[in-house]
């Protein structure tokens, strides 16, 4: 069972989800794991993090139209956005 994401980034052959924050915030907008917001403290990175889901219910992968696969273990991307 996988729910939709349509945003990612390859790395090392790799997909991994990217997420946004709004500039300044603390919070992302939404994970596409478990539909949570998460905080995570300010500071732009270009590597995966951690994610920060609290509840076994997510979706431990999630997938994109083009059919690329995002899997929770490899982190998501924090995009900071305007
Ligand atoms: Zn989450």
């Amino acid at each position: 069972m996988y729910n939709q994401w349509e945003h990612y980034q390859i790395m090392d052959g790799i997909a991994i989800a990217v997420v946004f924050r709004n500039k300044g915030n603390e919070h992302i907008r939404v994970c596409p794991f478990c539909r949570g917001i998460h905080h995570h403290a300010v500071g732009h990175s270009n590597y995966p993090s951690a994610t920060h889901c609290k509840n076994k219910r997510g979706f431990a992968e999630v997938i994109a139209p083009d059919g690329t696969i995002m899997k929770q273990i490899h982190g998501y991307i924090i995009r900071e956005v305007q």
